[in-house]
């Protein structure tokens, strides 16, 4: 499997990064995790707009997936006269309505549809193409999920937004890259189930076993190198922070 961080801040944007944007390759077959803002103009860097296979959607804060408005136009108005046909979108219960909505304040009853084939989401395994998935609810103000990737005997986890949840752990169970939220910085912000700092994702890692962490969404107002210090108090194994354009062979 090929991990390519098309954008990894977390909540907005900086200078240097988009929002939470995941690009997983095997077998010729591109998934796409979340689709923040600015993602799908750093995902044209990677692949070709109508390249990708499938798209998963964490949540539906903005942060993850409101680039998928951006996506719509480019499959429904697509420049050469014809129309995408339907990409898979998984994504939680209301995903269609959101993204719908947050299009424009009259659509269509079912334009969306005619270029996403949207599937609901729960916590379940099942088949994207090469891979074999499992996602589970994580710990977040709206419904959540984490996700784990598996291909070929290896495993990718990412845990989309999410406070300390022992569901996670068990998700990212001896994955080869965790995949990892870290937004908070440790005894600066304490909110319970909303997101993880530098501390807790290296607990989670650690507690899961996890071979490799890569820290993510870390807001542009947080200093990453403070939450990598943290998650290596709490995980022994190899941390690094995510950085946009970074590919990693899983
Ligand atoms: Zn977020
Ligand atoms: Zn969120």
């Amino acid at each position: 499997m090929k991990l390519t961080v098309v954008g990894c801040s977390g909540s907005f944007p900086s200078a240097e990064s988009a929002c939470s944007s995941y690009l997983v390759e095997a077998d010729g077959f591109r998934l796409l995790l979340d689709m923040g803002n600015g993602a799908l103009g750093e995902l044209q860097r990677h692949c070709g707009l109508y390249d990708l296979d499938a798209i998963f959607l964490s949540h539906l804060h903005a942060d993850h997936c409101i680039d998928m408005c951006a996506y719509f136009v480019a499959r429904y108005y697509r420049h050469d006269g014809g129309r995408c046909d339907p990409i898979p979108v998984y994504g939680p219960e209301g995903t269609e309505h959101r993204l719908t909505t947050a299009y424009a304040d009259t659509p269509s009853a079912s334009s969306m549809s005619e270029v996403f084939d949207f599937h609901t989401v729960k916590p379940s395994t099942f088949d994207i193409g090469p891979f074999t998935v499992h996602t589970e609810r994580v710990a977040h103000p709206v419904e959540a999920y984490g996700i784990r990737v598996e291909h070929g005997g290896r495993s990718l986890t990412y845990s989309g937004d999410t406070g300390v949840s022992p569901a996670l752990v068990e998700l990212a169970r001896d994955s080869d890259l965790f995949l990892c939220e870290a937004a908070f910085t440790h005894g600066k912000e304490n909110i319970p189930d909303l997101h993880l700092n530098g501390r807790e994702a290296g607990e989670a890692a650690s507690r899961a076993g996890a071979r490799k962490l890569v820290l993510t969404h870390i807001p542009p107002w947080t200093d990453p190198q403070v939450n990598l210090v943290d998650a290596r108090t709490a995980f022994t194994g190899p941390v690094e922070l995510a950085r946009p354009r970074v590919t990693y062979e899983i």
